[in-house]
């Protein structure tokens, strides 16, 4: 395939980055394989719930003013619900994103007195204020409840007898993070997460357990409802959303949970029946039936990484090797100048915007200056292919997405060529 290189060329793919990056793109074959076999199982998965619940082009028409009887609103959510084997499910694009869907998700099922444990240490940045770990307006600390955290083990495993301890009379919710998110700790696996949840259930039952599904949905071919989460809680716009969805969130479990998420999100009385859909639905429905593929292909852009950058001699997490459990990689840069580079070329590979160079900047709530790299059909998505970072040692980057692996793969080839064009790594 010399036209392939050539086209590669055309891009500023130097012969050089193509040999070795062809090389080991050929190696992980095998791998990819098995990630094809996932994908196939969990499209199987989708395509059998919209079947059941009789998906038809009338599910496409939204509603306006009150919602009500919204035909397509209300097939999606028995839509997702069968996806994640739960009870019910709320899917809305009044749900503005991850963070919301999981405060949603808290504040529904938290009264004042109750308290919330985290067994798996510090939750995703943007929880701590929804907590008030972070003294915050608004947050479940002002409302009287209160927060007990358990950290993991230095090898990643769960302290059972701190959870334990923890674990009391007032003891009414726990969340799980799955993903690592940007933290080093190991991302959990669903069955790991199924043991932690029989471990809690066994010494309180009544405890609600909610797993935070970001970026872990169709990693595997099990979900985290399916080993005992009561709520499952994730974005639109990152795994189930398929790259299509526009904005949104989704809460999938328990009828009870899902009944105080509704009345919570519109009003008590109100809870699932209004909430209009507008012109939404069919990006929900199409995103979700795409989103089993483009996980995958996000998935093999980040083994693909882990191993380019892995046999230059960077440490990356998680490793060339490791079994995946979500959609993330980073890989230690160890300078300023590399992790620029990296999102420079990584930017230069986006459909949208691909002429813009990424510069740090100051953002809001970080303590250091952050560079970004992302040119995305829908604004801050990141299962479309992105790529930042904050400038301070070790000078990580974090890496996700991919909606086709082609695109994943050629971001992958620019950032190499981007580092190598700057004399940092040489071949
Ligand atoms: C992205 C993410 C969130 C928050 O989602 P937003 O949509 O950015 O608000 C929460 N938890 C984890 C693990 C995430 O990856």
């Amino acid at each position: 395939m010399d036209n392939l290189k050539q086209r590669y060329a055309e891009l500023g793919i130097t012969d050089k980055v193509y040999d070795f990056t062809q090389s080991v793109y050929r190696s992980l074959e095998d791998r990819f394989k098995k990630i094809d076999l996932t994908a196939e199982y969990n499209q199987l998965k989708v395509i059998d719930a919209m079947h059941k619940n009789r998906v038809s082009e009338a599910c496409f028409m939204g509603s306006s003013g009150y919602g009500y009887n919204d035909l397509g609103r209300e097939t999606l959510e028995r839509v997702y619900a069968d996806v994640f084997k739960t009870e019910d499910a709320l899917v809305r694009p009044q749900i503005t994103c991850g963070t919301h869907a999981l405060a949603l998700a808290l504040m529904s099922n938290l009264r004042p007195g109750d308290e919330l444990l985290s067994p798996v240490g510090k939750p995703y940045d943007t929880l701590e204020e929804v907590i008030g770990i972070r003294p915050s307006r608004g947050s479940l600390a002002e409302y009287g409840i209160s927060y007990a955290q358990t950290d993991l083990m230095q090898d990643g495993s769960f302290d059972y007898d701190g959870i334990r301890k923890k674990i009391n009379e007032k003891t009414r919710m726990v969340t799980i993070q799955r993903s690592k998110g940007y933290q080093t700790r190991p991302t959990l696996s669903v069955s790991d997460i199924g043991k932690l949840i029989s471990f809690i259930k066994g010494i309180k039952s009544d405890i609600i357990c909610m797993v935070d599904n970001c970026y872990g949905e169709f990693v595997e071919t099990a979900e985290p409802s399916e080993v005992g989460a009561d709520m499952v809680v994730g974005s639109l716009i990152k795994n189930p959303g398929g790259g299509l969805a526009p904005v949104g969130g989704y809460i999938a479990g328990k009828k009870e949970c899902i009944d105080n998420a509704a009345c919570r999100l519109t009003s008590p009385g109100l809870a699932k029946e209004v909430g209009a859909s507008l012109n939404i639905l069919q990006s929900f429905y199409q995103g979700l039936f795409l989103a089993p593929v483009v996980t995958s292909s996000a998935l093999k852009s980040a083994i693909f990484a882990a191993n380019i950058y892995q046999k230059l001699g960077f440490d990356v997490i998680p490793d060339a090797d490791e079994e995946r459990h979500d959609i993330i990689q980073s890989v230690i840069l160890r300078s300023p100048e590399a992790l620029c580079a990296f999102c420079e070329g990584i930017q230069k590979a986006a459909p949208v915007d691909g002429f813009v160079k990424p510069e740090p900047w100051d953002m809001p709530g970080y303590d250091s200056p952050v560079i970004m790299a992302a040119g995305a059909f829908v604004s801050g998505s990141s299962i479309e292919l992105s790529a930042d970072g904050p400038l301070k040692e070790p000078y990580a980057v974090y890496f996700q997405g991919g909606l086709t692996s082609p695109h994943g793969k050629l971001g992958i080839m620019m950032s190499l060529q981007s580092l190598v064009d700057k004399g940092i790594v040489r071949l």
